[in-house]
């Protein structure tokens, strides 16, 4: 499943192709993705690109008059063709352009997004209740145990909760857990300020690097062979259980916590 830093990636890869580029025409294949694509957006249609942003994972992209989001679900992708290609299947959406590049969406799956909004960006429903960028200045130590206090909830889950901040996804909540030392079913009131200044510190380091590391992919979103490949980064806890703890030897555990599967050391997380 793409996670910010894929959505950030994707980001990265798309926007030199896109800005101040003028919309020629949108062809919708296939309407039924996790919302209906609305007719609207085909208001995008003469319409130039002014800029570019992500908000969680959500991409945004902004037109003179008007955006488009774009959410890539569980299985999206977006790619840049500069040449025209026959569509495939599961390849949903278009976006031709002035310049001769398309912009083509693909989800197999269809949980994905394609949303067409009038006025500010911000104030649409999906993006007002959000919670603050891990990246940003917002997101503190102080923050999150302000938040916390009196909360029963996992650890584990009241970091993934876009309400709380956003684009902290399964893999990354388990990494930077374990990176922090905090056992993920631990209640999020029970984690002290100091631990939560590790936890910060950790979170916003494992998705740095993943971040620096899609850098190196970004040259997949002109490639018209196939979808941009993902990255995986070498991984501490996630998806390693029986294997020992690359810090104290003891077999990472498993555990399902909010129907997600969590990785953890029991000998490293308290
Ligand atoms: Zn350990």
């Amino acid at each position: 499943m793409p996670e910010l830093p894929e959505v950030e990636t994707t980001l990265r890869g798309i926007e030199p192709h896109l800005l101040n580029q003028r919309v020629v025409r949108i062809i919708v294949r296939d309407p039924r993705l996790r919302w209906p694509v609305p007719a609207e957006v085909n208001k995008a249609e003469g319409q130039r690109f002014v800029s570019l942003s992500r908000r969680g994972k959500y991409l945004l992209l902004n037109l003179e008059k008007g955006g488009l989001i774009i959410h890539l679900g569980m299985s999206g992708s977006l790619r840049i063709l500069q040449q025209p290609l026959a569509p495939e299947k599961h390849d949903h959406v278009d976006i031709e352009l002035d310049n001769g590049v398309c912009l083509r969406f693909n989800d197999p799956r269809r949980f994905g997004a394609f949303l067409w909004v009038d006025g500010a960006m911000e104030s649409h429903e999906l993006l007002s209740k959000l919670g603050p960028e891990p990246l940003s200045g917002e997101f503190t130590a102080d923050y999150l145990y302000r938040r916390s206090r009196n909360r029963k909830v996992a650890i584990k889950n009241f970091i993934m909760n876009g309400h709380v901040v956003v684009g902290v996804g399964n893999i990354y909540a388990s990494e930077a857990l374990f990176m922090a030392g905090i056992h993920p079913q631990r209640a999020a009131g029970r984690v002290s300020g100091q631990r939560y200044e590790g936890l910060v510190a950790a979170i916003r380091d494992v998705l740095s690097r993943a971040i620096q590391q899609g850098g190196t992919t970004l040259k997949d979103f002109v490639n018209s062979d196939g979808a941009p490949g993902y990255f995986s980064q070498e991984l501490l806890v996630y998806d390693r259980a029986g294997s020992e703890c690359f810090q104290c030897g003891t077999p990472i555990r498993q555990k399902v916590i909010g129907q997600r599967s969590s990785y953890y050391c029991p000998g490293c997380q308290k």
